[in-house]
């Protein structure tokens, strides 16, 4: 998203969080932030979990996802030790090498908006790390990091127009056992090595629109928001 509204001209700012969306006379007109009214001829809304939040959707349009917590922790080696250099996979959990350590991922929990980690979700990220790899017993914890994912009633994305004239909604929710491309829905379930379609995500460490072939965008309406009024 970021490269498309460069690419179209457009200014990114950070730390300017939204207010409120506009509605005037049935359709999105733009957003309030602290510096006040920003008008534009479409809004998407792309908050993650916060996406239901955003205060002036009506509730006809507020997207419905929510919030799936999860943690995850860094590992760093002991000197002279490997990092992996693939993905693996396994025992409930995943092991990615990133430049700042092995990242094990990740808890699925549903709590709300809490942030807090918790020693219980270390414990057994770390035990079955260990089953998985057991020379990970020597490794040391780096870090360990708390995050939100948005998640869909039907656990696909939600993409394209929205119950309200110029209001567009971008969800990719992600889920540890189905990947899935952000433009066409298509899922896919990686192998332990990494194969095709489940190798291309993790290398690209990215919910990917595209990038599984498919020529789907923001205004494929099989996976926009009106879709999941019955659900
Ligand atoms: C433990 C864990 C592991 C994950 N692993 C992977 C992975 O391996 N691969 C992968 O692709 N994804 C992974 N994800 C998911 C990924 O990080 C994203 O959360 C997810 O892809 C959704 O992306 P998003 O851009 O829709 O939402 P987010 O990344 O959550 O971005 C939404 C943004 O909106 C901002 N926002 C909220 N409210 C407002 C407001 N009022 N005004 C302005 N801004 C606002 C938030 O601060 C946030 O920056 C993981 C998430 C977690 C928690």
């Amino acid at each position: 998203m970021k490269t498309a509204v460069l690419k179209a001209g457009g200014e990114i700012r950070l730390h300017e969080p939204v207010e409120r969306i506009e509605i005037e006379n049935g359709r999105a007109t733009g957003v309030r932030t602290p510096s006040g009214l920003i008008r534009a001829d479409a809004v998407v809304l792309a908050a993650g979990a916060w996406s239901s939040q955003i205060k002036g959707v009506p509730y006809e349009a507020v997207p419905p996802v929510y919030p799936v917590k999860g943690e995850v922790l860094v590992l760093a080696p002991p000197p002279g030790a490997g990092m992996p250099k693939l993905l693996i996979w396994g025992c409930g959990i995943y092991l990615v090498p990133r430049h700042e350590g092995l990242l094990v991922g990740a808890t699925v929990e549903h709590a709300g908006y809490d942030l807090s980690s918790t020693k219980a979700a270390k414990d057994w990220l770390l035990r079955q790390a260990r089953a998985l790899m057991p020379a990970l017993e020597t490794w040391r914890v780096s870090d360990h990091r708390v995050g939100l994912r948005p998640a869909s009633p039907d656990g696909m994305p939600i993409l394209g127009a929205s119950a309200v004239d110029g209001l567009f909604i971008r969800e990719r929710p992600v889920s540890q056992r189905h990947l899935v491309c952000s433009s066409c829905g298509r899922r896919s379930v990686p192998s332990r090595s990494g194969t095709g379609f489940g190798r291309a995500f993790f290398r690209s460490q990215a919910v990917f629109g595209g990038r599984c072939g498919c020529k789907a965008g923001l205004g494929y309406c099989a996976w926009n928001a009106l879709r999941l009024r019955s659900v």
